[in-house]
């Protein structure tokens, strides 16, 4: 008996759950199918199809196949499909976000918050489909003419995390369509519901056939490493988890891909002493908890100015205490359940490591019971640096507040991680917010705001949080060759 409402069970029973190859829905060889669940209750909400080796094959074969045709397509006529898609992802976000939060668990207002951005990046791609053009010159001696143009980087193979379904899917299918590169796309087991709704939507936008192939398995190592590995494959895209991410740089090293690799995050989020306070816990509150914090942007260490860490935490202890926690499907709730039990046990595990260290738990610090993998948010206090939540990423909502008195000492702490990818300042000093921004080791900065995702921006990290952009003007190079031809004159 199943435990959904009528409109859940119906949203639900709307996605196909086989593998789109070809432009076709297909089962996985030999029928295979796992199931999906619902992280609220542990329940499952469906099956997909479960793909082979040989499935995967068969989507690249369909890409590859497709890539020529999809090149040669007008560039305006690529922008077309993407702006329809856009259209239609808007027209059915209500039902979209009630999937998003069925299969992963957040609220549906930030499911609806992350159909809104996630299709914001086939509006701003569709856009960026007809600009992309190339160079003329002269060489130096005068004797040449140095003709510059772009092309499409060919087949890509696209993996993608659970924990932002649509979001991290469009910003690799948006610039990949837009450049006129053909995917085979891997969503994250734990939530492919939305890429194979989104697979939909594509289809009915026009995308022809072969240009995007969607397979779902978990047979995951064994499926992606012989695609990985195909000459044919040109770039391959993962956004992930480092360690992940590393096996798969490795893999990619044989055929020389082009890859873009955007992988975890351990956010420092510093607040000066002369810092606008109620901005700085508006911002604290977003860049932790949006998405529950399962997010690579979350802030993951506190770093207050010792003249101020007092208020800063009552402040925030305050808010964190307030929210309340529940079914993300349910009125009023502001926190969902973790996506799965290992990641519930996971924040449990760091924040009895920081209790046992001498942290102070100011509010929550405790999983929650019965069904579903909820976590009550968190506030720890006079947390000392050698706890696992300094270097490790927490992925849930658990906020540390670690202090510093110095600036160099407060920056110094910042970028004490093997990671770089975002990192959150809060000053209204503008000479020590740029010397600050300059220094702190990350790909983006969030000056005096919580939140950096936009389309219309370069998102990426350095160090252990990977290479590549991904949204902004330089999302669309990514799936760009440059070449050259020299013209005798
Ligand atoms: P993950 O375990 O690395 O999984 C990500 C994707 O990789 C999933 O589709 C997964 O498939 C697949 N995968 C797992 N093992 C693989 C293998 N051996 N070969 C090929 N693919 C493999 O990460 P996650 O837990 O889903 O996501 C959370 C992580 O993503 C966090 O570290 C977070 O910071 C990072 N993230 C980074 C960004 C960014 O832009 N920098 C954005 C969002 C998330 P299965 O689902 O089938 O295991």
């Amino acid at each position: 008996m199943s435990n959904l409402t009528e409109r859940e069970q119906a949203v639900v029973d709307g996605v196909h759950t086989a593998l789109f190859v070809q432009g076709e829905w297909r089962e996985a060889e030999g029928g295979s199918t796992f199931d999906v669940e619902d992280p609220s209750t542990g329940q499952a909400l469906t099956q997909v199809a479960d793909a082979g080796v040989s499935d995967g094959e068969a989507a690249l074969d369909a890409a590859v196949q497709a890539q020529d045709g999809w090149a040669a397509t007008p560039p305006r006529e690529r922008g077309e499909i993407l702006r329809r898609a856009y259209e239609l992802i808007t027209e059915r976000a209500d039902e979209m976000a009630l999937l998003m939060t069925l299969e992963m668990g957040k609220p549906l207002k930030e499911s609806a918050a992350e159909i809104a951005y996630g299709s914001e990046f086939f509006r701003w791609f569709a856009e960026e489909s007809v600009r992309i053009s190339g160079r003329w010159s002269v060489a130096p001696n005068g004797a040449t003419r140095l003709l510059t143009m772009k092309q499409p980087v060919g087949p890509c193979l696209m993996i993608t995390p659970w924990n932002f379904p649509l979001a991290m899917g469009t910003r690799k299918i948006g610039p990949a369509i837009a450049a006129g590169c053909t995917m085979v796309v891997k969503p994250a087991s734990l939530t492919p519901l939305t890429m194979l709704k989104l697979a939909e939507i594509l289809a009915e936008a026009g995308l022809p056939e072969g240009v995007l192939n969607v397979v779902t398995t978990t047979s995951t190592g064994k499926l992606m490493e012989p695609l990985i590995r195909d000459p044919r494959l040109r770039k391959l895209t993962f956004t992930g988890s480092t360690e992940v991410g590393r096996r798969l740089v490795e893999q990619s090293a044989e055929g020389l891909l082009r890859v873009s690799m955007e992988l975890g995050g351990n956010a420092p989020f510093l607040v000066f002493a002369d810092a606008d306070l109620d901005a700085a816990v508006d911002g604290a509150m977003l860049a932790k908890m949006r998405n529950i914090g399962e997010a690579c942007t979350a802030a993951n260490r506190f770093i207050v100015h010792e003249s101020v860490v007092d208020e800063f935490s009552r402040r925030l202890t305050e808010r964190m205490g307030a929210l309340v926690v529940g079914r993300g499907t349910d009125d009023g709730v502001d926190v969902g359940p973790l996506v799965e039990g290992k990641q519930r046990d996971k924040v449990a595990e760091l924040v009895d490591d920081a209790v046992r260290a001498g942290a102070e738990v100011a509010v929550g610090g405790t999983p929650g019971e019965g069904a579903g993998y909820f976590y009550a948010p968190t506030v720890l206090t006079d947390v000392p640096v050698e706890v696992r939540l300094f270097r490790e990423e927490i992925f849930g909502p658990v906020a540390p507040v670690f202090t510093f008195a110095e600036d160099d000492h407060g920056v110094a702490m910042a970028n004490d991680t093997e990671f770089g990818l975002v990192s959150y300042l809060f000053t209204q000093d503008v000479s020590r917010a740029i010397r600050v921004a300059e220094r702190l080791d990350s790909g983006m900065v969030g000056l005096n705001q919580g939140v950096v995702s936009n389309p219309a921006a370069p998102f990426g990290g350095v160090k252990a949080s990977g290479f590549g952009r991904e949204g902004g003007a330089e999302g669309i190079e990514e799936y760009l060759e440059t070449k050259y031809v020299g013209l005798a004159v």
